[in-house]
């Protein structure tokens, strides 16, 4: 047995796989991949370890695909000054971010943090915000792959295209990835708003969806709304800049290092041990951090340090139910008096046509839980569920949540061919564990 013991960054889920590998190479890879097939074992690939599901979870072959995280190739610009670029699959985000930004490219849209593996993020449907984007699978236009049979596989919308769908998006399913090729465009600057508003009018603004609200007329659009409050701090990203600048180094450490982080340690702590403060503590919170605007590259904008650990849930709605089921969360834990000392996250992206994308062939709002690591969450999130639920709610493949291959099938309209394609490329589940079971089924 190793004594290598695997853990995630949420301390949700952890394994005890009986080998470790990091392979350097796809030959390594298929030949790691042939040996425990050959032996019935079964594979799982891991990247950074940042889902709060049990996704990555292997007790036979862990692949930990961290050196092979190079720029492969660069493509031609496209008439709009796009190109492809081809990264080694277990490049982390961050090291993405700045061999882009050396070759003047950057990804379109990112989620809040970078630390990520490319592979890991893609496999879950990891996203940002954006109502005219899609989350990081859309971005995909090629990937190469070891399949269960040990090949080394070429797929894209022409090569093996249904494979192609299974593994841009399908928990690693489709086989190990090895590297990603991804549209990505000329570096940008962001002028970022983030100011503190009252709730009731941020869901006035964002509520329609003729193209007139607040998530239309920006390019990234979020809001943090804090429980027990009715204050919501919007953050708002736009190309198109009114000339704000940098923001000052000093400005930025205490607000993302001291406010974000280190308060939010301190508040937790204290809400932990006194659930009577988590009221106050909470609209002391959502105007601490007060208006600002800078401009920065996209990345920096994008991302920020995340040092607390905390439990997390995101659904994805249909967007023209967010405002309604915001309002049943709100009026559920006014009910019970929940301790919850975290913000609820709300996000947008546009419909896409990945198989099994959380915003497949719908404009899509995300409505993300937080739960401190020191206080219980199973019945918040059951709550905030049971109503994500009544809105046709998909979960966040890398987030936790309680959902079975059965309910999910009704909700994706390509499920049945993302499991057809699973049974011919891995008919022996190779590369299944517990939560694959689960979610697509045997
Ligand atoms: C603090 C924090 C912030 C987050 N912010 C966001 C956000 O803004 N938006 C969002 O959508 N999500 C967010 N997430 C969720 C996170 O982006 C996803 O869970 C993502 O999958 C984590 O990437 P990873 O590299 O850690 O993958 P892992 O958790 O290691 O793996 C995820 C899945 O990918 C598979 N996989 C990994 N590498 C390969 C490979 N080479 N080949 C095949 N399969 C592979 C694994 O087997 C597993 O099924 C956040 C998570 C945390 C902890």
């Amino acid at each position: 047995m190793c004594p290598v013991v695997w853990r995630n960054w949420a301390r949700t889920a952890s394994a005890d796989p009986e080998l470790v590998a990091r392979p350097e190479s796809d030959e390594e890879v298929a030949a790691l991949v042939r040996w425990a097939a050959a032996r019935g074992t079964r594979v799982r690939a891991v990247g950074a370890g940042h889902s709060f599901t049990d996704c990555a979870v292997t007790d036979g072959v862990l692949l930990d695909l961290d050196a092979m995280d190079g720029v492969e190739h660069v493509g031609p610009p496209a008439p709009d000054g796009s190109r492809e670029v081809r990264v080694g699959a277990g490049i982390r985000l961050h090291r993405l971010c700045r061999e882009l930004a050396a070759r003047g490219l950057a990804l379109e849209n990112m989620g809040d943090i970078d630390r990520q593996s490319i592979a890991g993020a893609i496999s879950t449907g990891t996203h940002g915000t954006g109502a005219r984007l899609g989350g990081f699978a859309t971005q995909v236009r090629a990937v190469r792959l070891v399949t269960a049979a040990g090949e080394v596989v070429e797929a894209d919308a022409t090569r093996h295209p249904e494979v192609f769908e299974l593994a841009r998006l399908g928990l690693g399913t489709a086989g190990v990835l090895t590297a990603v090729t991804l549209r990505v465009v000329p570096a940008f600057t962001l002028e970022a708003h983030e100011a503190p508003r009252p709730l009731a009018e941020v869901l006035e603004a964002i509520e329609p969806t003729d193209g007139s609200g607040l998530v239309d007329a920006h390019d990234h659009v979020e809001f943090y709304w804090f429980p027990y409050t009715d204050v919501a701090l919007t953050k708002i990203n736009d190309r198109a800049g009114t000339g704000a600048g940098p923001l000052h180094p000093l400005r930025r450490l205490l607000d993302d290092e001291i406010l974000s982080n280190g308060a939010l340690t301190l508040t937790t702590e204290l809400c932990a041990s006194v659930r009577a403060f988590t009221p106050t503590i909470n609209r002391v919170a959502a105007r601490a951090l007060g208006e600002r605007r800078y401009t920065a590259p996209s990345y920096e904008v994008f991302t920020s340090p995340r040092r607390v650990v905390f439990r997390e849930m995101e659904y994805a709605i249909p967007r023209d139910r967010v405002v309604p089921a915001l309002r049943e969360v709100d009026a559920w834990l006014r009910r019970t008096g929940e301790n919850v000392p975290f913000p609820v996250e709300v996000r947008f992206a546009a419909a896409d046509d990945v198989w099994l994308s959380t915003a497949h062939g719908r404009d899509t709002a995300y409505v993300a839980v937080h739960q401190a690591r020191r206080l219980p969450y199973a019945r918040y999130f059951r709550a905030v569920e049971a109503i994500m639920t009544e809105h046709a709610g998909r979960p966040h493949w890398g987030k936790l949540h309680r959902r079975r291959a059965e309910d999910l099938a009704a909700l994706y309209p390509r499920f049945d061919d993302a499991r057809r394609v699973r049974d011919a490329v891995d008919p022996d589940r190779v590369f299944g564990n517990a939560y694959t079971e689960r979610v697509l089924g045997r």
